[in-house]
């Protein structure tokens, strides 16, 4: 009577969110001060200022009709002016509004993206760990959602692996950096010798292998590291974008595409995504927040917050001997669980009131994710928690 798959997927539990509702249930039992919760990536650092002043300013300044009323379904034309000017700014390329597609967050520029590419046949790659969503929007387009193999030294690209996985079934590649789960930031050199890649089987096969720039954590890079603005080095790139995490306002749900001219096929690519946004009903991106987002380009919360999170787990956590890639961004840490098997190792953490995510939800078994967008002082008070579970292997 119901779409078998999708009553499916909306009666199975995300490991995250059964991890976080133990959390909440234990909380009522013991108190919230003795649960060291690193479940969620939700931001803890507020939105900056400028974001609520700016709402209020609107709210009370603006036409109220015309400040919730429908936009363009690409977006308000002045909106992505702004928004492609502030773009400019931070990495000296050329686009306009009229590269900008608004949407519904990152999770609804790669649905956009996916819809807008898949074709039957046609496979997707995306590179282990990887932000679990991707395996269901793709396949929820008919394509194929293929895997590379992490390289669990460096969380950097593994070549072999994708040289083997490519074929003329490829429509695209979907990259994220700074990465979830990992916290790493793929290198300049590594971005140059994918697009070689890229380009190379592209030639080879007579059609583009696209890139799908999935980037909600741009900002949030640490130690002055750059990552690389892929458009510079690619043309037939998507840029996801969402102010989710830079901004700190994930139940916001805002966000675009960016299409450059550059592209091959740029002006049906860009037709291709808005008939995608049509047909997966987000008719525009909310009106309000495409405002906000607007007038606060080029600002971001105090991500100063997530490097010192960053440097205090890691810190702790290797000299207990986790060992574990040194993240460069995002507010992740992947170490390696000291039992194979990242669940079991998952469970007696969890005896301890320390809730972490198995690594086998991002398709990388034998890590574990621990989301650091908490309060220092939780991480300051768990790391008796973290030292308890490292004796539990000696
Ligand atoms: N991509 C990655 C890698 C993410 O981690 C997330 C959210 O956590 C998303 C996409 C979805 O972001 P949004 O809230 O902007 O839809």
């Amino acid at each position: 009577m119901f779409a078998e798959k999708m009553v499916e997927l909306g009666s199975r539990r995300s490991t995250i969110r059964e991890i976080f509702e133990f959390g909440n249930r234990r909380a009522a039992q013991v108190g919230r001060e003795n649960i060291f919760d690193f479940s969620l990536g939700n931001p803890n650092v507020p939105a900056p200022e400028t974001v609520s002043d700016t709402i209020v300013r609107l709210v009370r300044e603006e036409d109220a009709a015309a400040l919730h009323g429908y936009t363009s379904a690409q977006g308000d034309a002045e909106v992505r002016n702004r928004i492609a000017e502030s773009v400019n700014r931070a990495h000296g390329t050329h686009f306009t509004g009229d590269n900008l597609y608004m949407t519904v967050g990152a999770a609804a520029s790669l649905c956009v993206c996916f819809k807008a590419l898949a074709e039957e046949g046609d496979e997707f790659v995306a590179f282990a760990p990887y932000f679990p969503e991707y395996k269901v929007f793709v396949e929820g387009t008919g394509a194929t959602f293929r895997v590379v193999p992490a390289d669990t030294e460096s969380f950097q690209i593994n070549f072999a692996a994708l040289e083997e996985i490519l074929s003329s079934r490829t429509k695209a590649v979907v990259v994220n950096s700074p990465n979830n789960p990992s916290g790493v930031v793929y290198s300049e050199e590594t971005i140059v010798r994918l697009v070689k890649l890229l380009k190379e089987r592209s030639q080879e096969y007579g059609h583009p292998i696209y890139l799908i720039s999935d980037e909600p954590y741009r900002e949030i890079a640490f130690d002055g590291v750059q990552v690389p603005y892929l458009t510079k080095y690619y043309d037939n790139t998507f840029v996801c974008y969402s102010y989710s995490k830079s901004l700190s306002m994930p139940g916001e749900r805002i966000g675009y595409v960016l299409v450059p001219d550059e592209m091959e096929g740029a002006r049906e690519a860009y037709a291709a995504v808005c008939g995608a946004g049509r047909v997966l009903g987000y008719v525009c991106a909310p009106a309000l927040f495409q405002r906000v987002v607007s007038e606060c380009a080029g600002q971001t919360s105090d991500i100063a917050v997530y490097q010192r999170n960053r440097d205090l787990l890691y810190g702790a956590l290797t000299g207990m001997r986790y060992s574990c890639v040194k993240p460069e961004g995002a507010f992740y840490l992947f170490p390696r669980s000291l039992e194979p098997d990242a669940y079991a190792f998952c469970e007696k953490a969890k005896s301890l009131d320390l809730l972490l995510v198995p690594g086998d939800d991002f398709d990388c078994p034998g890590h574990v994710r621990i989301a650091y967008c908490v309060k220092t002082e939780m991480i300051e008070r768990s790391l008796g928690a973290f030292e308890k579970l490292a004796k539990m292997y000696q």
